[in-house]
C-alpha cells in the first residue's frame, strides 16, 4: 500500500515542481497533481512564455536543492539591456559594473522538466498528469482532484500546498468562503496583451544578434524585447496594447503587420523570417496582477507562487519570486513551525514583499517600453553604472532587487524609489557630473540607506 501524503501539492509548474522536490529533501512524502500531461512526453507548450529571466533570488532556491550549477549550464547570461532605436541605432545599457552581476534567460521547459526529474528520482510515483484540482471542501478538511478521464482523487486531513497559477482554481474557493475568512482580492488587467515570434539562427549556426543581451525595441506606449536561447534562437515577445491607433486590434491583415514592423521595428525584420505567419498562428497572451489576502486557510491550505501573486513580467520576478516563497517556506520549517501558524507567518512575510515587486513591475513596464530612451533616464542609468564602478557598495534599485536576494523586495522598493528620485533631479539639471562630484553623490545615497534600514 501506498504512503500517505504529508503534503497535496496542486500544479507541478515551476513553483511547485520546486517546493515539491524541497519537501522530498526535508523527508516528506509529497503528492503533486498536475492538469496538464506531461511535457517530457507530448510536446505540448510549457506554458505562459517559452523562456525567461532567472536572477539571484531564484538562483538561491535552485542553488537549496542542489540544482544550481546544471541549471545555469543551460542557461545564457544577459549582461545588459541592448536598446534599439526606430533608425536601429544600439545602446547597450550594463545591468551592473560589479563582475557576474546578469540575468539568465532560460527555458521554461529546461527548468520544469529538470525540476519534476530530480523529484521523481526521489519519489517515482510523486506526480500525476492531467488531473487537476476540482474542489475543496474546507469543513471536512477535504481536497478534490479529477483526471482527464474521469477518475477522481480524494485527500482528507491532508494540507494542500496551491501552486496552481495565476488561474488558481483554490484561490477561487477561499472567494467562495470569503466572507468567514474575509477574502481580499484584487485583479488588474493591463490594456495590453503580448505575442511571442522567433528570431532564428543566422545561416552559421550564429546568434543574428548580440547573444549576451536582453534586447529592448522600445516604443513608448508598445515595446518588443527579445531573450537568447542556447540554440542560437531569440524569443522576441511584442507588447502592444489591445485597443487603439497601433494595437492588436488594427493589426488584422498581413499587410498590416509588415507595415507596423517596417515603421517600428524595421532592424529587427530581416531577423524574424516567419513574422506574418506566427503573428497569426501564435495565440495573444494576457498580463494582469493579482494580489489577494489571506493566502491560507487555518492548517488546510497554503497559496504560493502566481496562485497567491501573479505579476506583470516587466521585471523579470514572477519565478523569481515564486521561487523564493519556497526559500522562505524551508527557512520557516527550519524555525520548526508547522500548521496554521506556519501558514500564517508565512503569508505575513511574503505578502507584503510580493505586493512591493508587483508594483516595482508595473513601474518598470514603463519604464521598459519609454524611459529607456529618454535622454535624462539614459543620463541616470549611466550614473548609476558609474556610481556602482566607483563604490562597489552602492547598489541601484535593479541591482537591489535582481542581485540582493538578503535584501527583502519591499527594502528594494522604498530605498530604491529614494534613490531614483535623487538621481532623476541630478540627471535632469543637465550639469556635468564629473568624477569628482561622485563621493558627494553616494554620500547622500548612503544617507538614505542609513535612515531606511530594514
Ligand atoms: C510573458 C511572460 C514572461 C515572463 N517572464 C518572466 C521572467 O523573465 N522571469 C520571471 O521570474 N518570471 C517571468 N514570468 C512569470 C512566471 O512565468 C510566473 O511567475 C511563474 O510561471 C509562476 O510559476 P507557478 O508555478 O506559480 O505558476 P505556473 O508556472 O503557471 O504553473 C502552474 C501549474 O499549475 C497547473 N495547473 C493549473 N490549474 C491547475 C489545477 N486546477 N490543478 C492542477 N494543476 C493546475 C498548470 O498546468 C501549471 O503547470 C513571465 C510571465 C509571462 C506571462
Amino acid at each position: 500500500m501506498q504512503q500517505k501524503p504529508d503534503y497535496i501539492i496542486a500544479g507541478a509548474g515551476l513553483v511547485g515542481s520546486l517546493l515539491g522536490l524541497r519537501l522530498a529533501q526535508r523527508g516528506f512524502r509529497v503528492k503533486l497533481y498536475e492538469s496538464r500531461s506531461d511535457m517530457r512526453k507530448a510536446d505540448i507548450s510549457a506554458g505562459r512564455s517559452i523562456n525567461l529571466a532567472l536572477s539571484d533570488r531564484g538562483i538561491r532556491s535552485l542553488e537549496l536543492v542542489g540544482l544550481k550549477q546544471e541549471m545555469l549550464q543551460h542557461a545564457v547570461p544577459m549582461q545588459g539591456r541592448m536598446v534599439h532605436d526606430v533608425g536601429g541605432n544600439l545602446q547597450f545599457q550594463p545591468y551592473s559594473e560589479r563582475p557576474g552581476e546578469h540575468i539568465n534567460s532560460i527555458s521554461r521547459r529546461t527548468l520544469n522538466v529538470i525540476l519534476m526529474d530530480a523529484l521523481e528520482k526521489m519519489q517515482p510515483d510523486a506526480i500525476t498528469f492531467n488531473t487537476e484540482l476540482s474542489s475543496l471542501d474546507f469543513q471536512n478538511f477535504e481536497s478534490v482532484f479529477q483526471s482527464r478521464n474521469g477518475e477522481r482523487f480524494m485527500h482528507q486531513n491532508i494540507p494542500l500546498l496551491a501552486t496552481d497559477g495565476a488561474n488558481s482554481v483554490a484561490r477561487k474557493e477561499l472567494m467562495r468562503i470569503s466572507p468567514l475568512i474575509r477574502f481580499n482580492y484584487a485583479q488588474n488587467f493591463q490594456n495590453y496583451g503580448y505575442k511571442e515570434l522567433t528570431i532564428p539562427p543566422a545561416e552559421d549556426g550564429s546568434f543574428r544578434i548580440h547573444d549576451h543581451s536582453l534586447h529592448i525595441w522600445p516604443r513608448g506606449h508598445f515595446m518588443m524585447i527579445a531573450l537568447p536561447n542556447p540554440d542560437a534562437t531569440f524569443t522576441a515577445t511584442l507588447f502592444l496594447p489591445y485597443e487603439g491607433k497601433e494595437s492588436f486590434a488594427v493589426l488584422q491583415t498581413e499587410e498590416s503587420v509588415t507595415d507596423f514592423y517596417s515603421k517600428y521595428f524595421a532592424d529587427s525584420m530581416p531577423h524574424i523570417p516567419a513574422l506574418t505567419k506566427e503573428f497569426f498562428e501564435h495565440p495573444t497572451g494576457h498580463l494582469y496582477t493579482v494580489k489577494c489576502h489571506p493566502w491560507y486557510y487555518q492548517d488546510q491550505l497554503q497559496l504560493l507562487g502566481d496562485a497567491a501573486h501573479a505579476i506583470i513580467p516587466f521585471y523579470g520576478q514572477g519565478m523569481n519570486c515564486g521561487f523564493e516563497d519556497v526559500f522562505v517556506l524551508d527557512q520557516l520549517m527550519d524555525q520548526k513551525l508547522s500548521g496554521e501558524e506556519l501558514f500564517q507567518k508565512f503569508t505575513d512575510s511574503r505578502k507584503i514583499n510580493s505586493d512591493a515587486i508587483a508594483d516595482l513591475a508595473e513601474d518598470n513596464f514603463i519604464e521598459m517600453r519609454d524611459k529607456v530612451g529618454d535622454p535624462v533616464f539614459q543620463r541616470k542609468r549611466a550614473l548609476e553604472n558609474r556610481l556602482e564602478k566607483f563604490d562597489p557598495s552602492y547598489f541601484s534599485k535593479y541591482a537591489l532587487v535582481t542581485f540582493r536576494p538578503d535584501v527583502s523586495y519591499h527594502h528594494a522598493m522604498t530605498l530604491g524609489r529614494m534613490q531614483d528620485e535623487l538621481l532623476m533631479q541630478i540627471c535632469s539639471s543637465g550639469e556635468e557630473i564629473n568624477d569628482a562630484s561622485l563621493p558627494e553623490i553616494l554620500l547622500k545615497l548612503k544617507k538614505l540607506t542609513l535612515e531606511n534600514s530594514e
